[in-house]
C-alpha cells in the first residue's frame, strides 16, 4: 500500500515505505489536515492541494479522525474513510494519508494527535490547517490552547472573506507575517484566502442516497468504491 504513515505496523492497514516517505530529519515542515472524511472530495483535495503549494510543505498528512467529537458517528466503517482517502491521493506527491487517529480508536482529540507528531518530529514546524467553518468551533475542542504548543494553526478562508472576531488568546497568536511561521515550530495564528468550492461530505451522502448522481464532486475512483461496497444507500 502505497502514501501511507503509520506508526502500528499492525493496526488498520499494512503501511510499506513510498516514494513520499522521507526520514523525519528530512522534514523541515508538514501539514496536518484532518477531517472526518466521510467522503473524501474535492473541497478538501483543492484545498490540500493549494496549500501544500503555498507553504511549500514536505508533505501534508490527511488524518482521518475515528471519531469525532463533535459530529454524530458515520454510517460506513473508519476502513472504509481511509480507503476512500488513500485511493483519492494516490497520484498526489506529497499528500500522505495517516491513520494514527483510526489507530487510537475512541474519541479523536487533535491535541493528542498533534502530541504524538510533536514526538516523533521535535524540529519539524507544523501547520494544522483548518476551514473557516471548523475554527469558528475551536474553543469547543478539547484543550484548544495546547494545540498551539504543537503547531501553528493555519485558517483556509474564502478569499475576501469576513474577519473573525478573536479572543485575547488568539489576538496573541495571531500574525499576518508568513515568514514566522517558518522561524517558529509553532504557536501561531494565520489565515490563509484559498478556493473553497461548495461541497460538503452531507451533500454527497444525501445525493447518494436519495439515488442521485455525485459525479463531479469528487474522483472517480472514489465513487467507483461508493459504489462497489455500496456506501451511503441509507438516507
Ligand atoms: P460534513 O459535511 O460531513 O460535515 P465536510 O465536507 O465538512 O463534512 P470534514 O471532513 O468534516 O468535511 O472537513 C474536514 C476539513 O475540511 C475541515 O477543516 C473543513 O473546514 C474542510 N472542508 C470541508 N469541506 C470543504 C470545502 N468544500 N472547501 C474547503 N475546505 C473544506
Amino acid at each position: 500500500m502505497d502514501k501511507f504513515v503509520n506508526n502500528q505496523t499492525d493496526s488498520v492497514m499494512t503501511a510499506s515505505p513510498s516514494k513520499d516517505w522521507q526520514s523525519c530529519s528530512e522534514l523541515k515542515m508538514i501539514g496536518i489536515y484532518g477531517g472526518t472524511f466521510d467522503p473524501v472530495h474535492y473541497g478538501h483535495l483543492r484545498t490540500a492541494l493549494e496549500v501544500k503549494e503555498i507553504f511549500q510543505l514536505d508533505q501534508l498528512r490527511l488524518i482521518p479522525c475515528h471519531q469525532s467529537p463533535l459530529k454524530n458517528s458515520s454510517q460506513v466503517t473508519p476502513f472504509n474513510r481511509l480507503q476512500m482517502l488513500q485511493l483519492a491521493i494516490q497520484d498526489e506527491k506529497g499528500l500522505v494519508c495517516d491513520s494514527r487517529e483510526l489507530d487510537r480508536k475512541g474519541h479523536s482529540y487533535m491535541v493528542d494527535t498533534l502530541k504524538s507528531l510533536r514526538e516523533e518530529l521535535p524540529n519539524t514546524t507544523l501547520l494544522l490547517f483548518m476551514g473557516n467553518d471548523a475554527f469558528v468551533h475551536l474553543s469547543r475542542w478539547h484543550q484548544w490552547q495546547t494545540l498551539f504548543a504543537y503547531a501553528h494553526i493555519v485558517v483556509m478562508t474564502r478569499p475576501q472573506s469576513e474577519k473573525i472576531p478573536l479572543c485575547d488568546f488568539l489576538t496573541q497568536c495571531f500574525t499576518t507575517d508568513k515568514s514566522e511561521l517558518s522561524t517558529k515550530t509553532a504557536g501561531k495564528l494565520f489565515f490563509q484566502p484559498v478556493t473553497q468550492l461548495d461541497i460538503s461530505a452531507t451533500v454527497i451522502r444525501k445525493l447518494q442516497a436519495t439515488g442521485r448522481s455525485i459525479r463531479f464532486l469528487l474522483p472517480d475512483n472514489v465513487i467507483h468504491y461508493i459504489e462497489q461496497h455500496t456506501l451511503y444507500n441509507l438516507p
